[in-house]
């Protein structure tokens, strides 16, 4: 799951990204709004965190941008401002969450979890293609009904691929779900995954294409 964090609070940013890394999200930064709009158009993430404080344009006003790229993209907005108007202002842009600072990162990982399953039971919880199921719910993964062990960034890069099955993933689209920006990844870091998960679903499930990607076809 890849989160784009805007603030532009550096220590609280670095902090937020440390804690959120530890739980094996890839986590970009941006301190500025329209940095963070510009990312938004180039890499839809799976969660924007936004403060509404920047320094160079509204937070509100980004939210309105990046609802015009996405209707779906779940935002948490984060701010010092308290006052109910913001609050109102920013629901009705379609925020799905609201945070006011100071926070505990335990509060603002709890929130994520809820958005997290808010999002993946209004999509799919269960994904079943032939005889694998993947719950995105509890974050498992069964074939034949049996459960196997994935570690978290295999089940990012299996989850990626259930979700667009039928659709070649390129290896730099799964690269942007699994790691954040400028994090040091060796060129076969996404060959040892695939191959990794393979080893533990059927035959032939995850397909490669050869110079493009990867592939989970429909049945
Ligand atoms: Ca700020």
């Amino acid at each position: 799951m890849y989160i784009l964090l805007v603030e532009d609070d550096v220590s609280l940013s670095e902090a937020l990204n440390k804690a959120l890394s530890s739980e094996g999200f890839a986590v970009n930064c941006l301190p500025k709004g329209k940095q963070a709009i510009e990312a938004v158009k180039t890499e839809l993430p799976d969660l924007l965190i936004l403060d509404l404080g920047l320094p160079d344009i509204d937070g509100l006003d980004v939210l309105r941008a990046v609802r015009k790229v996405s209707k779906d993209l779940p935002v948490l907005i984060l701010t010092a401002r308290s006052s109910v108007e913001d609050k109102i202002t920013g629901l009705d842009l379609g925020a799905d969450d609201y945070l006011a600072k100071p926070f505990e990162v335990d509060e603002l990982l709890a929130r994520i979890r809820v958005i997290e399953r808010r999002a993946s039971s209004s999509k799919h919880a269960g994904l079943t293609i032939g005889e694998v199921t993947l719950d995105t719910v509890s974050h498992q993964v069964f074939v034949s009904g049996a459960e196997v062990t994935v570690s978290r960034r295999e089940f990012m890069l299996f989850k990626a691929l259930m979700e667009n099955a039928g659709r070649v993933l390129t290896k730099d689209s799964i690269e942007s779900k699994l790691y954040s920006w400028g994090e040091e990844i060796s060129s076969n870091t996404i060959e040892v995954h695939v191959h990794n998960l393979r080893k533990k679903l059927p035959k032939n499930f995850i397909q490669t294409l050869r110079g493009v990607g990867y592939i989970v076809k429909l049945p």
